[in-house]
């Protein structure tokens, strides 16, 4: 499996990354936080499917844009796999007409620009030859963490949270786990600041890491930009890396 975390920067490669897409495997996407932005739309027309964790603006806001960027280069409807919970608030909030086009309208152009797939938390499906298992985790609002299995092993990604438990039970429970990508939004001196909005900081990191008590690659990622440095410099003595935007994470391979 590789996984991509993109830049948040338009137009240069920054280390930015408050808004969230991972690419997997180059035609999958977690979150459209960015995905709209990125690359060419030829190249972007090559996802096909997108997995949205939740309905904050920094995970599905570029998601009109980037449907209106590829599908005059596709022949088959992206497919949007998301809770009844995130559908409807896309549909109420994010595809209004008084800001884009409605779902109505999307659903109804030959081909359609999309396809709505619904998760049903804790129930896994299957994404080309991925199996992926949503799992709630703790957030302001309903949002899934993810992980990720293919013939090699799992990766696990956690998407916006504070401190969380089934989450863990999950990744405990699978057999090869190769990597967890954690958020780590502010620093430890924040710590009020990220429990009132569902965040995690360092400290609140290792607290995490030890519920799971299992050795694996750490990846820390959604740091805000203002405070990257010293979020990285907490976590530098915790054997923790921190994502670099833009990098291929290559998990194949035994
Ligand atoms: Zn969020
Ligand atoms: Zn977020």
């Amino acid at each position: 499996m590789r996984i991509e975390y993109l830049t948040s920067t338009a137009g240069f490669h920054g280390r930015s990354m408050n808004l969230t897409t991972y690419l997997v495997n180059e035609t999958i996407a977690i979150d459209a936080g960015v995905l709209g932005l990125w690359s060419e739309p030829r190249q972007q027309a090559r996802v096909h499917d997108i997995i949205l964790t939740h309905s904050h603006l920094d995970h599905v806001g570029t998601l009109p844009m980037f449907l209106d960027n590829v599908f005059l280069y596709r022949h088959a409807p992206v497919r949007v796999h998301a809770t009844i919970q995130t559908q409807a608030s896309l549909d109420q909030y994010v595809f209004k007409k008084e800001t884009w086009a409605p779902l109505t309208t999307l659903l109804a152009t030959q081909p359609p620009m999309l396809e709505l797939v619904l998760i049903e938390p804790g129930t896994s499906f299957r994404v080309g030859n991925i199996n992926v298992e949503p799992v709630l985790v703790d957030h302001s609002i309903e949002c899934l963490g993810l992980l990720l299995t293919d013939e090699d092993g799992t990766v696990a990604i956690s998407s916006d949270t504070g401190p969380t438990e089934l989450f863990w039970k999950r990744c405990a429970a699978v057999d090869r786990l190769q990597a967890v990508y954690l958020e780590c939004s502010f620093p430890s001196q924040m710590h009020d600041l990220a429990m009132m909005t569902c965040h995690l900081t360092p400290t609140l990191f290792a607290r995490e890491m030890a519920k799971l008590d299992r050795t694996t690659r750490w990846f820390a990622m959604h740091l805000k930009p203002a405070v990257h440095r010293e979020v990285a410099q907490e976590l530098a003595s915790m054997n923790v890396e921190v994502v670099e935007p833009g990098h291929v994470y290559d998990f194949g391979g035994r």
